[in-house]
């Protein structure tokens, strides 16, 4: 028998033209998902979108009309990868309301509509995969990274109250949360090499996490071997939060 496959299954990754949604795009491509990636422009999700090949769809995740588009985009979507960028940094004090605003609507918003839209197609069919990715920020706050804190726990506690209702139904639903983890996002955050380094030292498994290592979880939450693992969390830290 073998196992973590996916044939046959339909996936919609948001947040895909690059990092860690590119990369669980293409591991579920190679577990043999049919899989639509998404993400705001063209120029870049295209080309990575044809490098791996997935269907793509021009979409902003963070308004209901660019979650419409993405979903009808993409058919009866199986397995729902929800990500997007993360709000930028500031210090609690300092995020202003429209900082608030936006990041409610990409960080939080994006997930809840995403979830809602592909979640009774899947409950009709009895089966069904929903992740979203987090953060490492969750269980251990960044004092330059408020909104996240704030915002990916509702994610989290969301996707665990969703779990209670539909786990019934053969659909489970779960958070990923990165470490550090080397993407372009990473890089803006800590652009200075000394600090990178200092960094890494302080990570128990003394690296930046790769990409493909938190698609990993990703995938593995998408097989079938994964139907009784609900409401949960998995981290991908390197040992960070231990
Ligand atoms: P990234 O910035 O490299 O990639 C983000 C992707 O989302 C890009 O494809 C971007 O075009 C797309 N995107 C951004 N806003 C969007 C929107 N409104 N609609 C549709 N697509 C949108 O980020 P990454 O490092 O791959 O991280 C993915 C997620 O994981 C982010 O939310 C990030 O905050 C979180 N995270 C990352 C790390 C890390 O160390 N890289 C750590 C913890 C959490």
């Amino acid at each position: 028998m073998t196992l973590f496959r996916l044939e046959g299954r339909r996936a919609l990754v948001t947040g895909a033209s690059k990092g860690i949604g590119l990369a669980a795009a293409q591991q579920l491509i190679e577990q043999g998902a049919e899989v639509t990636v998404a993400a705001r422009h063209e120029d870049t999700l295209r080309p990575a979108a044809e490098a791996i090949g997935a269907r793509w769809v021009v979409a902003d995740v963070s308004t209901l009309e660019g979650v419409q588009a993405a979903v009808a985009a993409a058919g009866d979507v199986d397995i729902l990868v929800s990500n997007a960028g993360g709000p930028p940094p500031s210090l609690p004090s300092a995020v202003t309301e429209e900082a608030w605003a936006q990041g409610i609507q990409t960080t939080f918003m994006s997930t809840v509509r995403l979830a809602s839209a592909t979640l009774p197609g899947m409950r009709e069919r009895g089966w069904g995969r929903i992740i979203a990715i987090t953060s490492l920020a969750v269980g251990r706050p960044a004092l330059n990274l408020p909104v996240s804190n704030a915002l990916r726990a509702g994610v989290t506690n969301h996707l665990r109250t969703l779990a209670l209702e539909v786990a019934a139904d053969g659909v489970t639903c779960n958070t990923v949360a990165p470490g550090y983890t080397a993407t372009e996002r990473l890089q803006k955050l800590h652009s200075d090499p000394a600090e990178a380094q200092k960094l890494q030292v302080r990570i128990p498994a003394r690296r930046f996490g790769e990409p493909g290592e938190v698609a990993a979880a990703i995938t593995f939450l998408a097989t079938n071997e994964a139907a009784y693992i609900t409401g949960q969390e998995i981290l991908v830290d390197g040992g960070w939060s231990i």
